[in-house]
């Protein structure tokens, strides 16, 4: 079943790299994953992606923002529009991460608005959900992430939602050093299966691509990558190590 679907590496960058930082962090890894039999992508801030663009020019790797605005253009000072990344030839973005919900105010209202704008742009969206350590502690993970599931992909057509990825992200995971166990990975995307299912169907919940991302490195991605429902990751600290990304990419190849 898993074979069905082809596995996404995603490297999400945060704020970090400058442009000329940005070119040579991808001349580095594009010789080592240049093999692989996954797709591989990274997520870059907005003022690298040119940088990345003509850098990835050729390569098997594909080129994302982390975040975009729902408006096409207008008043909107320090925005960026999901129209600007697609006209610069960006092919995805990330939407709703835990760190753009927690510092900068997003809700789940502001995800849905943000990814239809990336949709209609003819982006493909990552979509991030997950829940924080109090909401675990409380055993609301799988109501939660369910929800978050749902209000996001609110509008979205069967055929647009072949252009999106979810990336589950505990938050307590993310850039801790604690990664979720393999079964605790597992047991969240096949919820979040379970609901694409419930939305739309089963061909559709089977096709569809769910990543892990919370501290994955070189050494326990292959033992997350082997769970039935977790079809990639979403690397933050290891992408910018061009050997423990490329390792990453191997286990899911
Ligand atoms: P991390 O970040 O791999 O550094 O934990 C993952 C993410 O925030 O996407």
């Amino acid at each position: 079943n898993k074979k069905l679907r082809k596995a996404v590496i995603a490297g999400n960058w945060k704020m970090n790299k400058t442009p000329a930082e940005a070119t040579k962090l991808i001349e580095e890894i594009k010789p080592l994953v240049k093999d692989a039999d996954c797709d591989v992508i990274v997520c870059t801030p907005y003022v690298d992606l040119s940088a990345a663009l003509e850098a990835t020019k050729g390569s098997n790797i594909g080129v994302g923002a982390e975040n975009c605005h729902w408006e096409k253009s207008g008043a909107f000072t320090g925005e960026v529009s999901a129209d600007m990344l697609a006209s610069m030839g960006v092919q995805y973005v990330i939407i709703g991460h835990s760190e753009r919900r927690t510092y900068f105010g997003e809700t789940d209202v502001t995800v849905n608005k943000r990814l239809r704008a990336a949709l209609d742009s003819g982006l493909s969206v990552i979509l991030c959900v997950g829940e924080s350590l109090e909401q675990r502690e409380q055993g609301i993970t799988e109501e939660l992430v369910a929800m978050q599931t749902k209000i996001a992909l609110g509008g979205v057509s069967k055929d647009d939602l072949k252009k999106v990825i979810i990336a589950y992200e505990p938050i307590w995971a993310i850039g801790t050093g604690k990664t979720a166990t393999a079964q605790q990975a597992n047991e969240v995307c096949s919820v979040i299966r379970e609901t694409i299912k419930k939305l739309y169907d089963a061909a559709s919940a089977d096709a569809f691509t769910i990543q892990y991302g919370g501290s994955m490195n070189a050494k326990n991605a292959a033992e997350l990558l082997d769970q039935p429902d977790v079809d990639g990751g979403l690397i933050g600290g290891a992408s910018l190590k061009p050997a423990d990304f490329a390792e990453i990419v191997k286990a899911a190849s």
